[in-house]
């Protein structure tokens, strides 16, 4: 057998949509399809103003603009994400200050962050890891007490929610000032590459326009508000051709039978992984899940290797990630402070196996019996 890590599902819509891209020869941006993505995050997780991006990356750096960071601010950040939920805020002049881990998640510690904060802290980033949520309900508090933006990276976390102790109940990306979701080929619903900037904070709203369309008041324009359009602000070409809406509409038309099909087979392998060397994922009881990932700890980086080698022996590939930000080579000389031990944990001791729609019941069965067999052969190995 020979099972790969991720295989990014098709609907078989996306050519129809974008054949009637091509056949409008409205190729731009901002056309009808982008209307509709944008307008489907709107209606569906309460988020004010949703603005197509071409990447995550790219809604994270709109994110940085809009707070207008000057040199010596302060940006709190996991350290254990993806380069670019630190590098953002970095490339524009910000101070990433970096929080560990909570034990027993990889979510960021909530009850680390304000020993962090200090008069130059300007915003708090948390990822919600595998779509599972953070404590946003502290952060929130935190957020006010010390007057700071919240900016989520919800690149993981598209339809998952968080439950607040009132028992109100949001979709993760719409809580934060600030939100960003990425269709990268990696995340659940995908355009190969793309992102979405979440608007919560609806004084934003006018400003993020203007930059999104390269610093111009062209939104107005089009609305018929101005005669024309010119140069009002900094801004960026932030919002991708109409061919990547249309094949992300395709996807968000089936998002129920993807998030239904990998939440699925994630509790199969919750169910079929249990008393094993390794430990299983904990969701937290105001978090949902919504089936990105399914990670396993195992107890050390050697029997992680071990596990990723013999798993690749018997045609199953599995992968681990992240390099803690603040152990990185470009950061690892600017980081003076205290070591972030569930940081390290999780880059060293976390394995993800195989998780995607078009993956079989009977791949399934031959990848939780097959890791069963290696677990207990380390196992019998650590004994003798
Ligand atoms: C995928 C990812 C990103 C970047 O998304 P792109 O759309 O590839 O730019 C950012 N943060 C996290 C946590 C991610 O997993």
């Amino acid at each position: 057998m020979n099972i790969p890590f991720n295989v990014p599902y098709l609907t078989h819509k996306e050519s129809e949509y974008i054949q009637q891209v091509l056949q409008s020869r409205k190729l731009a941006g901002i056309g009808v399809f982008t209307q509709k993505c944008q307008a489907f995050f709107e209606k569906h997780y309460g988020i004010q103003r949703a603005l197509l991006t071409n990447s995550c990356t790219d809604a994270l750096e709109l994110c940085a603009s809009l707070l207008d960071l000057k040199e010596g601010d302060e940006v709190i950040v996991p350290s254990y994400t993806f380069v670019s939920t630190a590098s953002a805020f970095a490339l524009r002049g910000a101070k990433i200050v970096f929080c560990d881990s909570r034990k027993d998640h990889p979510g960021m510690d909530e009850e680390q962050i304000e020993a962090l904060i200090t008069s130059r802290t300007r915003a708090i980033v948390p990822v919600h890891y595998a779509g599972v949520a953070c404590n946003m309900e502290k952060i929130l508090q935190l957020a006010k007490k010390h007057q700071l933006f919240v900016i989520e990276d919800a690149s993981h976390a598209i339809d998952s929610f968080f439950t607040f102790s009132d028992g109100t109940k949001k979709a993760l990306g719409s809580i934060g000032d600030l939100g960003t979701f990425s269709f990268h080929a990696t995340k659940n619903i995908s355009s190969g590459q793309g992102g979405l900037l979440a608007i919560n904070n609806i004084s934003f709203i006018e400003r993020a326009e203007i930059m999104w369309q390269n610093g111009t008041n062209r939104a107005s324009f089009l609305k018929g508000n101005v005669d024309k359009y010119s140069w009002q602000d900094l801004g960026s070409s932030y919002y991708p051709a109409e061919i990547i809406a249309a094949f992300l509409w395709a996807q968000l038309e089936k998002l129920e039978h993807i998030q239904q099909t990998r939440v699925k087979q994630w509790e199969y392998y919750s169910q079929e992984l249990q008393a094993l060397s390794v430990s299983l994922p904990y969701i937290p009881p105001y978090a949902t899940n919504n089936g990105h990932i399914y990670y396993l700890l195992a107890p050390s980086l050697d029997t992680r290797d071990e596990l990723i080698a013999q798993l690749a022996a018997l045609g199953i590939s599995s992968a681990f990630h992240y390099s803690p930000l603040h152990s990185s080579d470009y950061y690892r000389k600017k980081y003076d402070s205290s070591p972030l031990p569930q940081a390290e944990r999780y880059g060293k001791q976390l394995l993800r196996l195989p998780l995607f729609v078009e993956l079989s019941m009977e791949q399934q069965e031959f990848i939780c019996a097959s890791f069963k067999a290696i677990c207990l052969r380390q196992a019998a190995q650590e004994i003798n």
